[in-house]
């Protein structure tokens, strides 16, 4: 079997196979064994492996699946290219833990899952991940991902990276980044570095019911695209308040989604 963190094996592989790493796919594969424990290390953690099923995106070889598997964990995997896709199973000698799903993640968001670890596409990456967040079904997601989405994703009120992806992922999950991986640690070289951020639900909003999950998506969306006005301004008669939406905490947004719906009840 080929050694996947072996940058002139990985490359061999491609040359004989005549087969081109697609930018457009984000297939930068991960060669470095460190960062590849270490994204399973967070992603397991508190996992109970004999029993968990986990879904990962854009498995592309295999590096993250292989070492899942060795842990004892059942693998969901999504490839959209067809190519990886056909080939990840036999590659990882048919292991009976790991199923292969040819498709784009995106017309296959799975419910029945409690944990992702996955490395995700640059493209396709934070669509993915505020699809999953929304649906707030997983109780974890460990990703590797560039580290300004990382770092957009962690972000609290009143810093200048807050935004709507970090707004919608800490309604359910808390964020924390666990590390930063190198360009080096991939294969093609991409020109920015990644981070791993691990996303744990916690149970704060849990009693939202979906009429206040949605205002608030459509709040936060619309005040979001208006960043640098008031909230009075973008609003009108419906708030009143000079702050802009990147100073409003969670808990904030929360409390005005319930006014809101009790102001209209
Ligand atoms: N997991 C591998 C690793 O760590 O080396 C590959 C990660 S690479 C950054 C992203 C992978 O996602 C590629 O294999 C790519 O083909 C796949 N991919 C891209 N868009 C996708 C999508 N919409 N759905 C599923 N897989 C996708």
């Amino acid at each position: 079997m080929m050694n996947l963190t072996s940058p002139s094996q990985v490359k061999a592989w491609c040359i004989e196979n005549d087969f081109h790493p697609n930018k457009v796919l984000g297939q930068n594969f991960l060669i470095d064994q460190n960062a590849v424990k270490q994204i399973v290390d967070a992603g397991l953690e508190g996992v109970e492996c004999s029993n968990a099923k986990i879904l990962e995106i854009g498995p592309g070889l295999g590096v993250l699946t292989e070492e899942m598997l060795k842990r004892g964990v059942q693998v969901v995997a999504i490839e959209k290219d067809p190519v990886l896709a056909a080939r990840l199973k036999e590659s990882l000698g048919n292991p009976e833990k790991l199923s292969v799903i040819a498709g784009d993640a995106l017309d296959y968001i799975q419910d029945d899952f409690e944990v992702m670890v996955s490395n995700l596409p640059y493209q396709a990456g934070t669509r993915i991940l505020l699809e999953y967040v929304q649906r707030h079904k997983l109780e974890s997601i460990t990703v590797l991902v560039q580290t300004e989405v990382a770092e957009r994703l962690a972000a609290k009120e009143g810093s200048k990276t807050r935004g709507l992806a970090g707004v919608w992922a800490q309604l359910d999950y808390d964020v924390k980044i666990v590390r930063k991986v190198s360009a080096s640690c991939f294969w093609p070289r991409p020109e920015i570095g990644s981070s791993v951020v691990r996303l744990t639900r916690h149970d704060r909003n849990v009693g939202l019911s979906d009429e206040e999950r949605k205002l608030f998506h459509s709040l936060t969306k619309r005040a979001f695209e208006h960043r640098r006005k008031q909230l009075g301004s973008v609003f009108k008669d419906l708030i009143q308040s000079t702050q802009r939406a990147e100073e409003l905490s969670n808990e904030e947004w929360v409390s005005l989604v319930k006014e809101l719906i009790n102001a209209n009840a």
